[in-house]
Formats: C-alpha cells, structure tokens, sequence
C-alpha cells in the first residue's frame, strides 16, 4: 500500500508512494460523438491519474481540445463535451511524473503544424533522454516543460521538414521521431482525421485496441475502458508498433525493433484486475502471485486480511493455497484520494486512517496474515501494523505481493528516490523490526514471472533487481534521483 511521505517538509499527500502516471484513450467511431466516449473511457483508467483530465476531438476539420486539473467529472460536464464536436478523438487522465500538476501540464498536449492544422497528443510513461531532446529544438524546446509537450515539438517539427502538410504527415512525423526517443512511452495522437497509436521498443507501458460493435476502433491503457465503451479487445499495440486508424480502416507499420520488457509492476500494484492480457487478467495474476507467497512463506495465523484494494486477489491466493481463512479486516475510504495534510506528527497518525478503518470485531485476538502489495517507504506499513495490533490483533503476519523495491523507477512511475526506499538500505529482518510486524515475507522475483504468465526475460523488473532496459546513467552507482531527466536539466 502507497506509503504516506511523513518526513516531507511540505505539506504532504495522504497515501503518497508508488502512482500512477496517466492512462491514455482514442477512439475513431463514425457517427458516434467522440467526446463523449472518451469520458466514459477516461472514467475506467481513473485509477492511473487523477490530477487532470484532458479530451481533443476532431469533427474531420478542427482539432479542439479541452482540459481542466481534477478528476474526470469535476473536468467535465455536459457543455464542455458538447462543445467537443466530432468522431475522433483522444484523451489523458494525468499524475505528473515530469513538469508540475498544472493546467499548463495537463494533456492532451497540443500543437499548430507547419500546415496551421492541429495535433494532439496524450501520452504514458516518462522519456530519460527529455532533455537532450529538447536542446535539439532549440528555442522552441526551451518553453516546454514536460516531455509530452517535447514530443509534440518534435512532432511538428519534422512535419514542417518534411513539408508534411496532408494525410500521412503526423505518420510519418512519429515513425521519423521515434528512433530519437528513449525510455517508456505508450503514445496516442490525433490530427484533423486520424488517430495514431504507438508504443516503445520495449513495450513497457500498456496500450490495447479493441473494436466498438458498429466497428469504430479504440486504442487505452487498459481493457477496462473498451468494456465501458461496449468495445472488444483485439491484440495490444506491440512493442515498436504504429497503428493509425482514419477512414480507411485500421493500418499498422513497425517503426523499431521489438524487445519486451513489460512492466511488472503494472501487475502488483498499477493496473486495474479487470485488465487483460493476452495471457491472463490482472486479478488472476495477483491470486497466482498470492499462492505463490503461501508456498514460499507460510505463516501459523487464523485469518488471511487482504490490504485493499491491491492487495484484495493475492490475499484470496494466498487464503486459497494456505486454507487459512480469508476475512475483511480493513475498510477503504474510497473517497480519500490525494488529501493534503499537514506534517504534524498528530496528523501523520491520522494518515493511515484516512484510508484505512480496522474491523475490531472481526480482527481482536486473531493471528492475522496481512497481504499488501508493496512497501515503499515503511512508514504506511509502520502504521498499519500498529493500528491492527491497536485493534486486537494477537500477531500481525506481514506477506508482500511483490519483491522488495529497491531502485527508483524512471519509466513513469512515482515511486519514491532510491535514498527513500526502505528496501534499497535495510535487509527483510531489519524492515520487519522497523514495521513492527511479527514476521515479513516478500514474493521471490520469479512469482513475477508466475503471475504475468511471462518469461523473466520480457519483464521489466528493474524497480526490484535494478535491471534497467533502457539505460539509466548513473542510478545503480549512484542513486540519483528521477529528477536527473527533468528540463533544467544542464
Ligand atoms: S522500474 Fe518497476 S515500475 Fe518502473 S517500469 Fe520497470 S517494473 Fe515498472
């Protein structure tokens, strides 16, 4: 469970620790109106950003764009996409893994062509080689401020070299752009009359096309919003793949060599349960992962006590293999969301209970096994312990549906810099003193592989083992933080 930043001078977020970094929807539906879909499906990939919401729709001529700071429904209402004319369009749920949570920062970016059109673009995951690409566009790079904003630029710029004014421009702008980029990005964008999709040579964020019933075409992050737009899913966008879909129906080209290296941890923690792939769903992934952790680290308890809502489906994986019972100990204030508090030590008590409620009934003189998804800093873990054994809990088993994260993750997920990361400097005995937990188990490394249905090798893991496919200069000697690819980069 995302740890609250208590050592934070500033105010802090209630639940800071490992978030999301945006999920992405476009959908090209003849005469359906666009703006209205995409909400709907933004609504399904909430969970991955909840700081701003953004749709663009073209109605074939204009490309116009609306976005706000705040969750889907405060962004929107029934005039804002009304007034997004059109069947195409894109749209972006954001948490700000680079530039700040402004309105400024807020996607779909936007950008004038050579040609006085429009393109639009929506993107998942973080570039590491942001500000190298921005210094190679010179005095338009430096008014960027996040690196989405930089793809447009570059976008736009190779249109205007290439002279691309029509059909094809945008197309051959990101086949062209793509080779310049480096580290994680599942992109969708839009001109006037088309939607593009394309994902990293890695594939290491998710990005799905389904088909709508009447046979328009949908591109998201996750399987979750073509089912609330009543769309089937087709195949993931490959690694290295560009689709476009326009009038013409659905075209796909390779634009880089493919080397998987899915994000594990889009299975722990990010991704929805209800997301499939083409092995698995999510949900079956963490049960699988759960009777994994029952196997490698029983534990002598009465109860098994999921840490929702991630850890809900390795919990019940794990009450299954085990026959130790399951039971909800623990209610989730679904409403909390990013709560600013202030840095009080009284009020950093409270950040636990925010969140979290205790069942005493169900909890008091019971040896519990506790299954949570991750531990970043400790200090949500620390709390939890002491609240269920506040609550009567006679022993507090602490299992962890994920092996210890001990390096930052550069590819768009905001974890926590490597000098916070509680794993990166204490040993598994030492974290169970600090947490205060009876005893502490993490899932091994290959229950990833377990889980995903994927071999090792196709997974990024590097949060974990520090393995990183794309190369991070610096971090495994000396622990520099994610801000080393921000734009003021020197
Ligand atoms: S470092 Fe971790 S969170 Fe980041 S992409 Fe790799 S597995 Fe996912």
């Amino acid at each position: 469970m995302p740890d609250p930043a208590v050592s934070a001078p500033e105010p802090v977020l209630a639940g800071d620790g490992p978030r999301d970094a945006c999920g992405v929807f476009a959908l090209y539906a003849p005469g359906e109106h666009a703006a209205t879909l995409i909400y709907y499906g933004l609504y399904a990939l909430q969970h991955r950003g909840q700081e701003s919401a953004g749709i663009a729709a073209s109605d074939g001529a204009h490309v116009l764009v609306t976005k706000e700071m705040g969750l889907v429904n405060q962004a929107f209402d029934h005039a804002k996409l009304a007034g997004l004319d059109g069947h195409l369009g894109i749209g972006h749920v954001r948490y700000s893994t680079t530039g700040a949570s402004t309105w400024e920062n807020a996607q779909p970016a936007f950008q004038v062509t050579p040609s006085g059109g429009g393109l639009a673009l929506g993107h998942n995951g973080n570039l590491v080689n942001t500000a190298a690409l921005s210094r190679s566009l010179g005095p338009n790079g430096e008014k960027c401020t996040t690196d989405s904003e930089v793809l447009a630029e570059l976008f736009a710029q190779d249109m205007g070299e290439a002279g691309g004014t029509g059909r094809g421009g945008l197309e051959q702008a990101i086949a062209a752009t793509v080779p310049r980029l480096s580290g994680a990005y599942s992109l969708v964008a839009m001109d006037e009359r088309a939607i593009y999709g394309v994902r990293d040579p890695h594939g290491i964020r998710p990005l799905v096309i389904g088909r709508m019933p009447a046979g328009g075409l949908v591109l998201a992050s996750e399987t979750g919003a073509l089912d609330i737009v009543g769309a089937h899913r087709l195949r993931d966008v490959a690694p290295g793949e560009l689709v476009v879909v326009d009038e013409g129906g659905l075209r796909t080209r390779r634009v880089a060599s493919a080397s998987p290296r899915f994000c594990a941890f889009e299975y722990v923690y990010l991704a929805r349960p209800d997301h499939r792939t083409d092995e698995t769903t999510v949900a079956a992934a963490r049960r699988e992962m759960g009777r994994l952790l029952a196997r490698s680290a029983p534990a002598e308890a009465d109860l098994v006590v999921p840490v929702p809502d991630s850890g809900v489906s390795a919990a019940a994986g794990y009450a299954q293999e085990s026959g130790i019972p399951y039971a909800e100990g623990l209610v989730k204030n679904r409403y909390v969301g990013r709560t600013f508090i202030e840095p009080s030590q009284t009020l950093r008590q409270l950040g636990i209970r925010l969140k979290l409620n205790p069942l005493r009934d169900v909890l008091e003189g019971q040896r519990l096994v506790v299954v949570d998804d991750s531990i970043v800093r400790g200090n949500t873990s620390q709390q939890l312990v002491r609240m269920l054994r506040e609550s009567g809990a006679a022993e507090v088993h602490l299992r962890i549906s994920a092996p210890p994260i001990r390096h930052p993750c550069y590819y768009g997920i905001d974890m926590a810099t490597r000098a916070e990361l509680i794993a990166s400097g204490l040993t598994t005995d030492e974290i169970r003193d600090f947490v205060g937990a009876d005893s502490l188990a993490y899932l091994p490394l290959e229950g990833l592989e377990a889980g995903s249905g994927l071999p090792m090798a196709s997974l990024c893991r590097a949060c974990f083992d520090g393995q990183y496919p794309v190369p991070v200069p610096g971090d495994t000697v000396t622990g520099s933080e994610p801000t080393l690819f921000s734009l003021d980069e020197p």
